[in-house]
């Protein structure tokens, strides 16, 4: 008898945070995984568990090399596309490159997954959203933006044109594709260095620094582990049912910023004081933030049984740990 061939996945974005534990998890599960990332907010330190496996091939690029992009689409049997500029800051600082790789690096990837005929998850944000004021969110309600010559925006703009081309090449070339809305995933390996609010307070409490509560600290977020999400992102590229439609993941609890602040300070026994700064200051002028970001996640539930396991708590206690280290 034939020995069933290994399915073969690549992973846009593999040595990132989500992307290497994304790689862990289709290994465990015995796929050959095919990781490109151009480093820029990735890190080899994230995969240097992963290069002794012979199942794990890793190449530095951009998503922007459609040479290398279909060389590695070739071999693959399916994509996960998580290459993005991401964080607020980084956006705020670095407008063009948000756009150029948000949008013409899944052109390319949607347009070779096509021509190969590769099915492919294109990783959306919640921000997609945007202020929209609605509790919580269905994956049909509107995307709500402020005026273009605020910045923030240009990132929920770049992912929401991504969603549009990835169902137009649903709709027009029947490509099989899943679009997945990620809400402020957290673990270990991820960076504060990118305006990200989990990591720069573990830090701060670790350090003494006060902890930069902005606004009011009562805007809430959800916060899920990246262990929770990367298995619900397999589940749904193997389902034929999850092709052309977007889904919602992340957790359904929320919390607010000023209580996270409080609750990292105390299970670090950190002596930092929680002090407030104002938008403007931390980000730039007239900045505009979501006061409220919480999932329906009853689509996700309903198809592939996804629901979210670890508790916040549990998530806070490996990344202080982890940045113990
Ligand atoms: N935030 C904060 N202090 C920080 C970084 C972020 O209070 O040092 C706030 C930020 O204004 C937002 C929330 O924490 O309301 C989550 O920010 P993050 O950038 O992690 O993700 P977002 O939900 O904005 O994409």
């Amino acid at each position: 008898m034939m020995a069933k061939k290994k399915k073969s996945a690549l992973i846009t974005g593999g040595a990132g945070f989500i992307g290497s534990f994304l790689a862990e998890d289709l290994l465990e599960r015995g796929y050959k995984v095919y990781a490109v990332d151009n480093l820029s907010t990735g890190s080899l330190d994230n995969i240097e568990h992963l290069q002794a496996n012979p199942n794990f091939t890793f190449e530095v690029g951009s998503i922007i090399d459609e040479e290398l992009m279909e060389e590695m689409v070739i071999a693959s049997d399916m994509i996960f596309h998580l290459a993005a500029a991401v964080g607020v800051k980084l956006i705020i600082e670095k407008p063009v490159d948000t756009i150029e790789t948000n949008v013409l690096g899944t052109e390319i990837m949607l347009h070779l997954a096509n021509k190969h005929d590769k099915s492919i998850l294109i990783t959306s944000t919640s921000e997609v959203y945007g202020k929209n004021e609605k509790v919580p969110f269905k994956e049909n309600d509107d995307s709500v933006y402020g005026p273009t010559s605020k910045s923030r925006w240009s990132y929920a703009c770049s992912k929401a044109v991504d969603e549009f081309l990835a169902l137009a090449y649903y709709h027009e070339k029947k490509l099989p594709v899943v679009i997945v809305r990620l809400f402020n995933t957290i673990g270990p390996r991820q960076t504060g260095q990118y305006g990200m609010v989990v990591p720069t307070f573990v830090k701060q409490a670790l350090l003494g620094h006060d902890i930069t509560v902005y606004s009011d600290g009562k805007q809430t977020r959800c916060f899920t582990d990246v262990r929770d999400v990367t298995g619900s992102l397999i589940d749904l590229i193997n389902n034929r049912k999850a092709y052309g439609e977007v889904f919602n993941i992340g957790n359904n609890i929320d919390i607010s910023i000023v209580k996270l602040a409080e609750t990292i300070r105390k299970m670090t026994g950190s002596g930092s004081k929680i002090i407030y700064v104002p938008y403007d200051k931390a980000y730039e002028k007239g900045f505009e933030d979501m006061r409220k970001r919480l999932p329906d996640i009853s689509k996700a539930k309903s198809l592939i049984g996804f629901q979210p396991r670890i508790k916040l708590e549990e998530t806070l206690v490996d990344i202080i740990e982890y940045y113990k280290k």
